[in-house]
């Protein structure tokens, strides 16, 4: 892009927008940390799901560098059709857990499996369309705010684009821009909001209905009334569609009513169960719960520290 740059510059506002776009591009490549070294098959098959979406990590151990493991022969089972949380301390490996489902990077040991396939076996691109991801900090086209939500699917009609926004609770936001959904993103200074961002993601992933939805921090940005009413319009999404999806979540409030809840620590899963048993347990999971209330209580800031002894 640096070397298109200088002859680009010669040729006027009109191949500016058209660098700003490959320059998104990119951004948006990059930001997904796409990693090229992940290799396909020859002849790879689609992956088939044929019991709804079961999601089976065995004995995996990762790292991004080979001599420090993120996850640790970490074996766990994510049942079909049901809202699963991932919690944990920061830096324990949730996100990363997450890329390697979407094949960013491969274990570097063990298998993921979906549907009984392990997902090197099949078709990058079959994997990746079955999954919707909405990420931590969402990359967004500077093109219209219509656009950006129908990359989710290019298919979809107006009136599903707007549909998604409103179940995303950004539709009555967005026709109160001037220009409304033909609103340019990044252009003469609009600032979207990171709450705004969060919701135009989740626009996207709704209007691209996969059947395997992850969620990484994805309404992280929300005040809690707005997080509450889109986490209302997510679950009865995931409810009516048996979607399967993954929530990773600093804020326990936001996934408390998981099927089920997994805690990670320095890698590995200590403890698994739906909020209620993780309660009754009286370990990590409680610990982290009573933290949080005592904060919110104290009207203190809900990301409380979590040490493991
Ligand atoms: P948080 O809750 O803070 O988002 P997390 O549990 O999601 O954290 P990860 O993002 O999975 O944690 O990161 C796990 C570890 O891997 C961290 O120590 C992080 O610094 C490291 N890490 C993450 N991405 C990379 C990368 N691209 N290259 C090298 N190290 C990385």
């Amino acid at each position: 892009v640096f070397q298109l740059s200088v002859p680009l510059n010669f040729l006027g506002s009109v191949y500016r927008e058209l660098r700003q776009s490959l320059l998104d591009m990119e951004t948006l490549f990059n930001l997904q940390k796409v990693n090229v070294s992940i290799a396909e098959q020859p002849n790879a098959p689609p992956l088939h799901l044929t019991k709804g979406g079961q999601i089976r990590f065995d004995n995996v151990t990762f790292g991004y560098y080979p001599d420090r493991p993120i996850l640790r022969n970490l074996s766990v089972t994510i049942p079909a059709g049901r809202k699963v949380a991932v919690v944990g301390p920061s830096g324990c490996g949730k996100s990363t857990l997450l890329r390697l489902l979407f094949r960013s990077y491969d274990v570097q040991s063990g298998r993921i499996f979906i549907d009984d396939q392990d997902i090197r076996s099949v078709s990058v691109d079959s994997l990746r369309r079955a999954i919707g991801v909405v990420p931590q900090d969402t990359p967004l086209f500077n093109d219209t705010v219509e656009h950006n939500i129908r990359y989710g699917n290019m298919a979809a009609t107006t009136e599903q684009v707007h549909e998604a926004a409103r179940r995303a609770h950004v539709h009555d936001k967005i026709i109160s821009w001037p220009h409304g959904y033909d609103t340019k993103v990044g252009e003469r200074g609009l600032m979207i909001s990171g709450g705004e961002k969060q919701r135009l993601a989740v626009s996207r992933v709704i209007l691209k209905d996969p059947p395997l939805l992850f969620f990484d921090e994805a309404t992280s940005a929300l005040d809690t009334h707005t997080e509450q009413a889109l986490m209302g319009n997510i679950n009865e999404i995931l409810r009516d569609k048996a979607r399967t999806s993954v929530f990773v979540a600093h804020r326990l409030r936001t996934i408390w009513d998981a099927d089920l809840i997994i805690v990670l620590s320095e890698g590995s899963v200590v403890e698994t169960g739906t909020h209620w048993e993780l309660m009754e347990r009286g370990g990590l999971y409680k610990e982290l719960w009573t933290a949080q209330e005592m904060g919110m209580r104290n009207g203190g800031v809900l990301e409380v520290g979590w040490k493991v002894e």
